[in-house]
């Protein structure tokens, strides 16, 4: 019994004790180091090499770190380590997410106000001031400072050590090194270990280590002042006691000689800016390169594609699909050129294949190809349409043109069997259209091939052996423009182009007073052509400008020789509207005419026609006020024939107007004709202009002009236009009249 009593008291004793050592375990766990024996350490992670976390391991290490864990080996803990969220160790130390933190210089009041209590020294942390450039530090106490925010219980102890130190806080080292280069402080303070790091970075090449200035804080783990933060710092002073100094040496070093801070793309680029931008140049270069290469390929895909869609394989001309974008193209960029298309056709092919053989009609082909190539100029285009059908888009350079290439072209292709010892002769069917300026402005490849095509078959069916045109009038037309384009040249240089002269007279006093000088055209092969035949097509063809050219140096001669023999006269010349449009310079041109035959300005008067105001006002008022500035007379040509004459009258300053008769008096009510005219007399002289009436046929027309105050007249009824020589004849007898 008294056995049984013992063992039941001694069960319960241990019960007890065993509740006992669980609740003081509890205890203590909830207080400090949970689980007995590990730590768990706040600190930033944000200063290599004294904190920092590891790239490669992802780990927190630094001379603290390392220092710590071999104190709290010593005292045998194990250490878990963790970055402190908070804003600075002063709040790090209220949160219960961490038994410790650390680097403490001295024990600090928490941000909640608690006191807090501190270990023993870990190490001497050297504290070392960066400045810029070469400035000075004198008098540290009344230094303004600045520092990472995270290091604000640090600037508690530097407060302690230098009162007069002010103090700014930045979040970054970053900001730190702008406040100081901007000169918000004077220096930066930050532990030398994080500067023999930091300093690595080139962009802070320019900062300054002040070794002078250097000044020690105590390194230390801080816990909130408890009972159980007590008891886990006298646990770790004693594990700190036993780390031999040699072992704190060996960390520091560990961390101070190594290179540890790694180049970012900032310090990348300062450091080796140059030869990172040519690395990047090279190699877009390279990029480019690739790409060119690639799209030429591409490029020359298409082109071997468009190729097979558009060439004849047999002989290399055009496809009719190639031939149709090529006219379209060619027709689109000159408008102006005359063209033919000739639709052509072996009439013989079946006999030549069937009795010679496939091959041999193939060769036949293929020749005719070669010697059309040959004569092809650049804006002319060959097609093979299909079998021996072939279609030439030609331009009309003149009326030999067809007959030229019989001889060329055909009769070879005629004789090619014969020239080759055999007796077939070639026979070839050609049908010719001459595009008219409607397929210029809506072109249908197609539609002028079925014409071209049409033409062929009347040839063909008439088992004819030639050529047909489809639109003769259109040819014959179209011959005479291209002999009037193509000649003009030669035209020029031979003398072909002569000025005739119309009088203008002073119908009241009975003289000639001036002339006007006409074109006329001695065409070696069209015969005498006139100004209203010619004129228009070298307008359209852009030539004018020579032909103006031609006829005023002419004038000038005459005007100059009129001079010399003691008679000096005024001739009115034309200029085209096209003159005015071609961006020559016309007035610094009759300037030079007038300088280089002697003549007054005076004596050329210069005939611009109404309509050149309708196409461009701003610049025919801009050469018409020039010319007269310069002293050249302008007068106003045709007038009456626009619709823009008052309007005309009121914006162009001219000297004379040139009355036209026609447009007023031809058709129509006569009476209202003449009301028009005399209103239009007193019009033009309440101006202040001179007025010359143009086109008077009769003695009726002269004497009504001569009645409303018009004088000046040109006409039919006086004079028509006559060779120089003959003109030269007439002033003869008109000075001899006047002087009778
Ligand atoms: P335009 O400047 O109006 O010249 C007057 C035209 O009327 C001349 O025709 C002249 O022969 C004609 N004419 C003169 N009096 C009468 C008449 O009483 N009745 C009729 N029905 N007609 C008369 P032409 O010489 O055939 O010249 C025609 C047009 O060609 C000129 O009209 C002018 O615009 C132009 N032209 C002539 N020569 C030149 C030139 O050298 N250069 C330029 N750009 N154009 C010229
Ligand atoms: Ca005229
Ligand atoms: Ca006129």
């Amino acid at each position: 019994m008294h056995l049984k009593t013992a063992k039941q008291a001694l069960l319960r004793l241990g019960a007890v004790l065993c509740a006992v050592t669980a609740l003081l375990c509890a205890l203590a766990g909830a207080a400090a180091a949970a689980d007995g024996d590990v730590l768990t350490v706040g600190v930033p992670a944000d200063r290599c090499p004294v904190f920092y976390t590891d790239a490669d391991s992802g780990e927190i290490v630094g001379i603290g770190p390392d220092l710590l864990r071999a104190a709290a080996q010593e005292a045998g803990y194990e250490v878990v380590f963790r970055t402190v969220s908070e804003p600075t160790l002063k709040d790090a130390l209220d949160s219960p997410a961490y038994d410790v933190v650390m680097p403490l210089g001295s024990s600090i009041t928490s941000a909640a106000g608690q006191s807090s209590i501190v270990s023993d020294n870990l190490t001497q942390t050297p504290f070392t001031l960066v400045t810029w450039g070469n400035r000075k530090l004198e008098d540290l106490n009344r230094l303004r400072v600045g520092m990472l925010r995270s290091l604000g219980g640090g600037a508690e102890t530097v407060r302690q050590l230098y009162p007069g130190m002010e103090i700014g806080f930045y979040d970054t080292m970053g900001q730190c090194v702008r406040a100081l280069r901007t000169g918000q402080v004077d220096a930066l303070l930050h532990n030398s270990y994080v500067w023999s790091y930091v300093l690595q970075k080139p962009s802070y090449a320019d900062l300054t280590v002040q070794p002078s200035a250097m000044f020690s804080m105590d390194f230390r783990v801080g816990t909130l002042d408890t009972p159980a933060g007590r008891a886990v710092i006298e646990r770790l002073n004693r594990g700190i006691a036993a780390v031999p100094e040699t072992r704190r040496q060996a960390v520091i070093l560990a961390y101070t000689s190594r290179q540890l801070y790694r180049y970012d793309v900032g310090d990348f680029f300062y450091r080796y800016g140059l030869a990172v931008l040519l690395g990047v140049l090279l190699l877009a270069a390279i990029i480019a390169i690739m790409v060119m290469h690639q799209r030429s390929f591409r490029r020359e895909n298409e082109e071997k594609l468009r190729q097979a869609i558009d060439y004849d394989p047999l002989t290399g001309a055009l496809s009719l699909n190639g031939f149709r974008s090529r006219v379209e193209e060619l027709l689109r960029a000159n408008p102006d050129v005359p063209y033919l298309l000739s639709y052509n056709n072996v009439r013989n092919m079946k006999y030549i294949n069937d009795s010679l053989g496939w091959s041999v009609g193939n060769e036949l082909l293929r020749f005719w190809v070669s010697s059309a190539m040959k004569i092809l100029r650049d804006d002319e285009a060959l097609c093979r349409v299909s079998g021996d059908r072939f279609a030439f888009l030609r331009v009309i350079e003149d009326s030999d043109k067809l007959d030229r290439e019989e001889e060329t072209v055909y009769e070879p292709l005629r004789n090619y069997f014969i020239d080759r010892g055999l007796e077939t002769r070639v026979q070839i069917c050609a049908g010719v259209y001459i595009l008219t300026p409607e397929d210029y402005q809506n072109i249908d490849v197609d539609r002028i091939l079925d014409h071209a095509r049409v033409a062929e078959r009347k040839v063909r069916e008439a088992r004819r052996d030639g050529y047909e045109v489809y639109n003769p009038e259109q040819w014959e037309r179209g011959k005479r423009l291209a002999d009037i384009v193509s000649r003009l040249p030669s035209a020029i240089r031979s003398g072909e182009i002569e000025v005739w002269y119309q009088p203008q007279v002073d119908y009241a006093a009975g003289r000639i007073n001036g002339a006007e000088a006409l074109c006329r055209w001695n065409h070696g092969k069209l015969g005498r052509l006139q100004p209203a035949e010619f004129i228009p097509t070298l307008e359209d063809a852009g030539l004018i400008y020579d032909l103006d050219c031609c006829v005023w140096e002419q004038v000038c001669r005459d005007l100059q020789r009129w001079n010399a023999a003691g008679h000096r006269r005024a001739v009115s010349v034309n200029l085209s509207r096209c003159d005015l449009s071609s961006g020559r310079d016309i007035p610094e041109l009759f300037t030079r005419l007038a300088e280089t035959y002697g003549l007054g300005r005076d004596q050329l008067r210069i005939e611009i026609t109404e309509s050149a105001f309708a196409e461009d006002p701003e610049m025919l008022i801009g050469t018409v006020t020039r010319l007269r500035e310069l002293g050249f007379p302008v007068e106003m040509d045709d007038f009456g024939s626009g619709y823009s004459s008052l309007h005309m009258l009121k914006e162009v300053p001219v000297d004379r107007i040139k009355l036209d008769l026609h447009f007023l008096s031809g058709a129509g009510d006569t009476e209202r004709g003449r009301i028009i005219v005399s209103f239009m007399i007193r019009m033009v002289h309440s101006l202040g202009m001179e007025l010359i009436a143009e086109g008077v046929e009769t003695d009726a027309q002269a004497d009504f002009l001569r009645d409303q105050g018009c004088c000046e007249m040109q006409g039919y009824f006086f004079h028509k236009p006559m060779p120089v020589g003959e003109f030269e004849r007439l002033l003869r007898e008109n000075d001899a009249a006047a002087d009778a």
